[in-house]
């Protein structure tokens, strides 16, 4: 049996989680937390990072910062995971779904105009299996439109769009390190603010309204509650896990990108024979070998290729994605999607993500290739 994904654990992970245990130093903000926030400030340039309980989380505080109120329209696609919408949806706001492109299933930048209505306050590219969207174009329209962008770069660590890393362009960028990600800490995220003067008011909402980064910082001497906020403080033995594998974050990025690598080229005469299609990475985005997914026909093929032959008769355990969030119950009840699915709910339904995760072997790799080839070959 081979597993789609086994969460990532570095070497020195135990000895620093046990160094937090043994120094009583296990809440938030500890030592860890701030290996891991400046890590990520000097790896992405961003000029500030927060480390958070999860990238749901991380993208509520986006919403609050942006100051998303009832009845503010937000562009995403519906291509997604529902933390995207949720963020919005929780302070009343509306998701406007628009289409994704076929090739990266990231969304349609030429579909976003068309979308603003004078109720739109911010725009939410997600950067899907961490190939970047197309964000010079995003980043004109929103400049024109006034409008906030929040990148859902969950999947994007690592990655960049023209040189730039993913989540610094917009106002704000979320990460996760969920186990599912390609560096983790169990549950967790991290937003990155682009903008010094938006930092005090980010770290006043993620210590429940209170100023008491400044009263750890010893910039004051008694903390007060001066804004709404919550807890979105993750624990420093989080953090200490998280941090084993930023430290070997290259070596990790490279074993991924090598069965990225290898899986493209061994299915790629099949693509060139038109029985699969594979993804496509457009010029001048460096991805991070998040996923690997083929297409195949439609769903009905899914159906027998993923369930029946890779899972049931050959324990390779290939999974689907998302369910377009506009045909989910609470995407009907709460947002809308503007124009044509003419990709969103067909593309997503052919995708077929294989096994990948650090620590995947080559063996495994060409076993899974050489399974796929044999369905479509014989
Ligand atoms: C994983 C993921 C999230 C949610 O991350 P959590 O850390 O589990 O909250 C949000 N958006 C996308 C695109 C994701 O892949």
């Amino acid at each position: 049996m081979i597993n789609f994904n086994v969460p990532p654990c570095a070497e020195n992970a135990m000895k620093y989680m046990e160094e937090c245990v043994r120094n009583q130093k296990i809440c938030g903000d500890g030592a860890y937390t701030k290996k891991c926030s400046q890590w990520i400030e000097e790896k992405t340039g961003t000029a500030k990072c927060l480390l958070t309980t999860s990238c749901t989380h991380a993208t509520e505080m986006a919403a609050l910062l942006a100051d998303i109120q009832p009845g503010d329209e937000v562009i995403m696609p519906s291509y997604t995971f529902v933390s995207t919408a949720d963020a919005f949806v929780l302070r009343g706001a509306v998701p406007v779904f628009v289409d994704i492109r076929p090739d990266t299933m990231n969304i349609d930048e030429k579909k976003i105009e068309e979308a603003i209505t004078d109720k739109t306050r911010a725009i939410v590219p997600v950067h899907y299996a961490g190939v970047a969207c197309e964000m010079d174009t995003i980043m004109e329209i929103a400049g024109r439109y006034g409008l906030k962008v929040i990148e859902d770069a969950a999947q994007g660590i690592m990655a960049t769009y023209k040189g730039k890393a993913l989540g610094t362009f917009g106002d704000y960028g979320c990460f996760s390190f969920h186990e599912t990600k390609n560096y983790s800490m169990g549950e967790g995220g991290a937003l990155l603010i682009r903008d010094p003067e938006n930092v005090e008011e980010a770290e006043i909402i993620r210590e429940k309204g209170t100023n008491r980064t400044k009263f750890i910082q010893g910039k004051i001497d008694k903390y007060t509650w001066i804004n709404y906020g919550s807890s979105y403080l993750p624990s420093d033995m989080n953090a200490a896990y998280l941090y084993a594998q930023l430290e070997i974050a290259e070596e990790i990025n490279s074993a991924r990108l090598a069965i990225w690598n290898r899986y493209y080229e061994s299915l790629k005469p099949l693509a060139d024979q038109g029985k699969i299609e594979l993804p496509v990475v457009p010029e001048g985005c460096v991805h991070n070998g998040h996923m690997f997914y083929l297409k195949v026909k439609d769903g009905a093929e899914r159906k027998v290729f993923m369930d029946e032959y890779l899972k049931a008769q050959n324990g390779i355990y290939a999974v689907s994605h998302y369910v377009p969030l506009h045909t989910a119950p609470a995407g009907q009840r709460f947002g809308r999607f503007h124009g044509e699915d003419r990709y969103t709910t067909r593309e997503s339904e052919r995708l077929v993500r294989l096994p990948m995760y650090y620590g995947l072997t080559m063996e495994q790799v060409d076993y899974i290739c050489e399974k796929v080839r044999e369905f479509y070959l014989g």
